[in-house]
Formats: C-alpha cells, structure tokens, sequence
C-alpha cells in the first residue's frame, strides 16, 4: 500500500463533536470512493492504548485538489492530538485501499445507510456521483441524534436539489421542533416506505458496529439476499 506523508492544512467544526481535516493531496494520488487510508501521527506529544494510527474514510471527491476526513472527536489521545495538530504538520497517510465501493452497473440503484460519522464514505461517493451526473439512482438513509449532530446535512440536501437520482431519507433520534424530516432510528419501516422494489438495490451500510450489525439483520428479515448487503464498520463508536 502506498505511503505518504501529507501536511494538514485545515481544521472545520461541521458538527457537534465533529471535525473535517483537510491535508494536501499527494501529486498524482487517486482513489475510488468509499476507500480509507490509515493516518498515523509522526511524534505525538501522548498516546494511549490505542496507539498513534486509525483508519479514515476518504471524504473528499476523487476530483477534489485536496484530501479529507471527518471524525468524531473522542477521548482518545490520538484524537486529542490530532485535534490539537499545528497546520502545517505533517502525519503519515497510508492508502488508499478497501472496497467498500460502489458496484458499477448504473442501472442498479444503491441504497446507502449511515449512521452517524458513517456518512464519511458515502459523502465521497455522492460528490462523486452527483458531480459526474452518473445514471445510477442513490437513495441515503442518514440517522443520526439531532440536526446539531449530522454532518454536511446542508450539502446533502444541495445535491438532492442538483441531482434528481440522488435521494436524501435524514432521520433524527431526538430532533428539536424545527425538524420536518423523519424521526427515530432507521428500520423497515422506514426503508419500505422509500425503496418500493427491495429486491432490485444493492445496499451499503456504514457506522457504528452496532448500527451495522442491527441494520444487517434488518436487511435480511426484510428478505434481501445477503450478497446484495455490503458493510464497513467504524470500531470505537
Ligand atoms: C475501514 C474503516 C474506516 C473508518 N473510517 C472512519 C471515519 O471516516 N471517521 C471516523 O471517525 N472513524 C473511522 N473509522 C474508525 C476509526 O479508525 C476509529 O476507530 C474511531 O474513530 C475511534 O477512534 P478513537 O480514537 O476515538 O477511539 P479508540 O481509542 O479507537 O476507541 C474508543 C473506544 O472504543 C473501544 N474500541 C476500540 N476498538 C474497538 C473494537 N475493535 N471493538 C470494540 N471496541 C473497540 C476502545 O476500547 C475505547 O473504549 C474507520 C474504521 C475503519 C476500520
């Protein structure tokens, strides 16, 4: 796999918790969406347990000119490090690699369930998507506790606006008054009332272990065959 080490050149708030890294892209670097790199802290003033690496989503577009990721700020020492990080410092970048990345026969639409910090793969894959004006129908159930807490909710609903094969299900645990969307955890329920054909997706699904292992069953009780579910799990959440 390759390696590289990249300079950060930028660090956004975007949502409650959750920060966007920006690092420079190394000259003649490409990926598909849906791949992660390992980021590896050069130096760090602590570290704990867990050590100085952790895998990361690719969040940028392959067309974007810089490299992105999106995480949860936790108490870990590498997070508290990299959150902390001088611009202009160096970390070690390791990738791409992975395939959780979309099959490619446009004619069969992808259903993409995030939960959470989930969304990191499937931001890339939607810019992507949305950009190139791809023949393939997306529909993105995005759970997560609140507005406050769901990352690029504004962007994503941008490129429903701009794309009409890309389709945005957001659902809130806990929202405030002002949200119109739906509510509560994504279930069957929910799913069936979007995707009218089941058996015709292929589905994506990406968070927390435990969201994932959840969804997963839900998937196969609603009859879906299990070589048309594929599932990255983000362990720590
Ligand atoms: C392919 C891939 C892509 C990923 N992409 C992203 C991403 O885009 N954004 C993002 O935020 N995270 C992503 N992750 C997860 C990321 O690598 C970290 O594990 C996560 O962010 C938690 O890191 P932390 O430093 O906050 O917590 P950690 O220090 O890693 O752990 C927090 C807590 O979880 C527990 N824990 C750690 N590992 C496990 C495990 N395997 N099983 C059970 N408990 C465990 C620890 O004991 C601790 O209590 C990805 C992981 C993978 C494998």
């Amino acid at each position: 796999m390759p390696l590289y080490k990249i300079k950060l050149i930028d660090r956004q708030a975007i949502a409650i918790q959750t920060i966007k890294f920006v690092f420079e892209k190394p000259l003649g670097f490409t990926f598909k969406p849906g791949q992660y790199a390992g980021v590896t802290l050069i130096n760090p003033p602590e570290t704990d347990a867990g050590g100085i690496t952790r895998r990361f989503s690719i969040l940028s577009s392959p067309d974007d000119t810089e490299l992105a990721i999106v995480t949860r700020i936790q108490s870990s020492a590498f997070k508290r490090v990299l959150n902390q990080l001088p611009l202009g410092s160096e970390v070690k970048f390791a990738g791409p690699t992975g395939t959780f990345t979309l099959h490619e026969d446009q004619s069969i639409p992808a259903v993409l369930i995030a939960g959470g910090i989930g969304i990191a793969p499937f931001y890339s894959m939607i810019r992507y998507a949305t950009q190139h004006r791809q023949s393939q129908p997306l529909y993105l159930f995005y759970g997560n506790q609140s507005i406050q807490h769901a990352a690029f909710l504004n962007e994503l609903s941008d490129a429903q606006q701009n794309h009409s094969l890309f389709k945005l299900i957001a659902t809130m645990d806990t929202p405030d008054s002002a949200w119109q969307g739906e509510h509560g955890y994504i279930t069957s329920t929910l799913i069936k009332k979007y995707i009218s054909d089941l058996a015709q997706p292929n589905y994506y699904i990406c968070g927390s272990p435990v969201m994932v292992t959840t969804l997963q069953e839900t998937l196969v009780e609603m009859g879906i065959e299990e070589e048309k579910i594929r599932v990255e799990d983000f362990p720590g959440y």
